[in-house]
């Protein structure tokens, strides 16, 4: 029988929910638990495909093609849950699928309301994602939104049938608070107490509190705590601001025993604790020498959550390299400015990421030149790689037109342009070439070296795609086409000529997302690579 546990937030968002749950998900794995991870969306877009990186922050791809929260990049790095279409539960898709059920006449006539058939229907969609494999201990269910919502309520409440219909050591609710400090670095408790107070409105009461606070919260606030909202004293934990990476949560957890708790009042016997990864991973943060400065010529820089998986992917490297990364990011609009180099002289690499829309597209095409010609590694994803076959076109091959179909549908040179099964797509979501597809990468390039195989499954999301009839002259003058799909239909990965005394270290573009797959413990191989590039273009300098 599968265990449930529901990670809901109070007091107010951003409290880093999605990471505790995350952590957690970490513990109970180094305890030997299969654990499966599930994100709950309060929001009524079916999916977050549709949604602005300045809206809801980066879309993460799953392996079967799911546009989804961030939040699933979270379950990635710290946790092997496998993640699928199953583990995003959003309010678009449970009203979708309700909606076309009574289309269908299958209430048989009754009246549809939230209680009971949306309520079951998260259920029957929480219990689909424990089955999808027979073998889940766990199943850590994080609802989106703070309590107190109102769209939070439908979940809140199948979350509350499920903790009684469990039985208590079956389902059980963690619930993250914050203890804010007031002036004179009082901490208040007086917010999680209200907090609670709603959680035990909608008819849960929490059996375990993580408050996020300024410092460790000590025995006798934590007691003040553990009285006023029923909980018991040891239940009440603290994630406290720390100055190294959030790759530590994990461990600052484990030192206060909230794995043991959990398993306790889930009435799972307590096996040895297995957390080498995370500590070596920890020595490999303490053991970083030097920095690389990594310009990211992005269009979505004020917000960090934009390019998150890409920044965590770079972090991931940085300790496989033994250096800090350093983010340099660069809009790149104001690339598009008269004199804008200087930004670009102080830089070690240049990574242009994933991206919609014209704007800053020139701006990139100039990173891109300014790379080349400099030989600073590059790494361009998915419209990075675009923006590589851009720069080719106008500044190799002298078509001052080329361009994207994308940007400019009358170029006489449309380098890029739309996939021919995109070609009659009329809606928006859902429809891209989207998650893991197969690879073949040629021997002898950075990418078969990165890999160490011939062989390549990532993840896509893309409409556009380098324009095969321009492959033969790209090639004939020099850029590399280093891979392609196994049907030689698509072309997967460019590279800038590296051989000879004037090649260039590391140019790289890739048509696929590796950042997805990146994992604090196991940096991807093209970031590993690409940051190994830069360190050694620094020292050179
Ligand atoms: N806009 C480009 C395309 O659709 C690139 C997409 C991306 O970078 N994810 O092909």
């Amino acid at each position: 029988m599968n265990k449930f546990i529901f990670v809901s937030g109070g007091v107010c968002s951003s409290l880093g929910k999605g990471v505790a749950a995350s952590s957690l998900g970490a513990l109970l794995e180094g305890r030997g638990l299969n654990v499966r991870m599930v994100k709950c969306d309060p929001y009524i877009n079916v999916d977050a495909g549709t949604m602005s990186p300045y809206q809801h922050g980066e879309v993460y791809v799953t392996d079967d093609g799911a546009e989804t929260d961030l939040d699933l990049g979270n379950y990635a790095r710290f946790t092997a849950s496998p993640l699928s279409i199953a583990n995003s539960i959003t309010t678009g898709q449970v009203y979708k699928a309700v909606i076309e059920k009574e289309r269908e006449g299958r209430y048989l006539g009754r009246c549809v309301q939230v209680i009971p058939h949306i309520t079951d229907e998260i259920k029957s969609r929480i219990l689909a994602a424990a089955k999808e494999d027979p073998d889940t201990d766990v199943v850590i269910v994080e609802i989106g939104g703070t309590v107190g919502d109102i769209e939070s309520i439908p979940f809140l409440e199948a979350a509350r049938q499920m903790i009684h219909e469990s039985g208590k050591t079956n389902a059980i609710s963690v619930h993250l608070t914050l203890i804010p400090e007031v002036a004179g670095g009082e901490l208040k408790t007086k917010p999680t107490q209200h907090s609670v107070k709603a959680m035990q409105e909608m008819g849960i009461q929490p059996d375990v509190l993580i408050c996020r606070a300024p410092v460790m919260l000590d025995e006798a606030t934590r007691r003040k705590i553990a009285l006023f909202c029923n909980v018991a004293p040891d239940a009440v934990f603290t994630s406290y601001n720390i100055d190294t990476t959030i790759y530590e949560i994990p461990i600052v957890f484990f030192d206060q025993k909230l794995d043991q708790v959990i398993l306790s009042k889930m009435g799972v016997e307590s096996r040895h604790a297995k957390l080498d990864p995370w500590y070596s991973m920890m020595d490999k943060f303490a053991a970083r020498n030097g920095k690389v400065r990594i310009g990211i010529v992005g269009k979505y820089m004020e917000l960090h959550d934009a390019y998150k998986s890409v920044y965590e992917a770079l972090f991931h490297a940085g300790l496989e390299c033994g250096v800090e990364v350093e983010l340099v990011k660069i809009d790149s609009s104001g690339l598009e400015e008269k004199n804008s180099d200087a930004v670009l002289e102080t830089i070690d690499g240049v990574l242009v990421p994933g991206g919609f829309g014209q704007r800053g597209i020139n701006g990139m095409v100039k990173a891109s030149a300014w790379a080349r010609n400099n030989r600073i590694p590059y790494f361009g994803i998915c419209l990075g790689m675009q923006i590589m076959v851009i720069d080719w076109g106008r500044n190799v091959l002298n078509w001052d037109d080329a361009d994207s179909t994308e940007f400019n549908q009358d170029s006489k040179h449309p380098v890029v342009s739309l996939l021919e099964e995109q070609v009659d797509v009329k809606n928006y979501g859902g429809t891209m070439r989207l998650g893991k597809s197969e690879t073949a990468a040629e021997e002898g390039t950075h990418i078969f070296a990165a890999y160490g195989e011939k062989h390549i499954w990532e993840r896509h999301r893309h409409r556009y795609e380098f324009s095969n009839k321009y492959r033969k002259e790209m090639a004939e003058s020099g850029l590399k086409i280093a891979a392609l799909t196994p049907d030689g239909s698509l072309v997967e990965c460019v590279e800038w000529p590296s051989d000879g005394a004037d090649g260039h270290p590391w140019g790289l573009g890739v048509q696929f997302h590796p950042e997805f797959k990146s994992k604090p413990t196991a940096a991807a191989p093209l970031f590993r690579d690409f940051i190994a590039a830069a360190r050694k273009r620094k020292a050179e300098n």
